[in-house]
């Protein structure tokens, strides 16, 4: 199977390096999961002091990235005629989220992702691209973190990525819930005791109540994705249940 592709333009590609040669991405770049590439924007820069920001037309704080040393970068990817889906990291951007990536993660293209720097980039850049995306309503100094977020949320959906595919379906949002409450040992820790029913070894019984706990958790901290979620006839017998609860507590 091909592997999916993510490239990086960044003015600091070590951040990029550092993060993807370590744990799961190493392991998944090992496998042929997924391939990173990491280019420097500075390397397509053409004066001599390879400037890569310039003062904002208008004035105002800081420094804006340029156009043209990023719009050669793009220019020299694409001479190797492939495909790929160019996005813009900004906090402007559509909110990067689930779902996202795992039509990303389906798609098992090639995806290309650019991160800012300073006050931002020059507006005109935004034509040169497919996609904008944000990760959250906040800013960050830069597009590395951004980036590494879509990839590595996007990687660890991909089949052989990570050991137990289990642990990827099941978890928060997957299901369109939060996850349910996990538990290790020891079954006592300072008096706060691991639920009965996990100790049980009954699989139908820890089915149900991780299910229900999944519902509780999800209706107690975002009853925005509950509203969302795809539920069952067991599903609303839970959630009924587990309101009755909430109003003798
Ligand atoms: N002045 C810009 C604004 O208010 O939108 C913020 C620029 S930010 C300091 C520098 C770069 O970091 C941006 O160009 C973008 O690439 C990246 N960045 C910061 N926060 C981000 C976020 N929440 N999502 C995606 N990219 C972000």
């Amino acid at each position: 199977m091909a592997a999916m592709v993510f490239e990086v333009l960044t003015i600091f590609p070590a951040l990029i390096e550092a993060y993807t040669s370590e744990s799961i991405m190493r392991r998944a770049r090992e496998k042929g999961v997924v391939e990173v590439f990491v280019y420097d924007i500075r390397e397509f820069t053409t004066d001599r002091h390879r400037q890569v920001d310039d003062y904002p037309y208008g004035g105002g704080a800081g420094m804006i990235l340029k156009p043209d040393p990023v719009c050669r970068a793009l220019e020299h990817l694409d001479r190797d005629g492939e495909e790929r889906l160019k996005v813009l990291l900004t906090p402007a951007g559509r909110v990067f989220d689930q779902s996202l990536a795992e039509e990303y993660a389906r798609s098992r293209g090639r995806i290309l992702l650019i991160a800012g720097r300073y006050e931002g980039v020059d507006e005109r850049i935004r034509s040169f691209v497919d996609e904008e995306l944000s990760i959250g309503d906040y800013v960050l100094t830069g597009g590395e973190l951004p980036a590494l977020v879509i990839i590595d949320a996007v990687t660890r959906l991909l089949p052989g990525a990570v050991g137990d595919s289990r642990s990827v379906r099941e978890e928060s949002f997957t299901t369109g819930l939060l996850d349910y409450p996990q538990y290790t040992r020891p079954p006592d820790f300072r008096g706060m005791k691991v639920p009965e029913v996990l100790l049980s070894g009954n699989h139908e019984l820890i089915r149900r109540w991780r299910r229900k706990e999944a519902l509780r958790r999800t209706l107690r901290r975002r009853p925005d994705l509950l509203r969302k979620a795809r539920l069952d006839e067991e599903d609303r017998r839970l959630l009924k249940e587990i309101k009755e609860e909430e109003q003798w507590r």
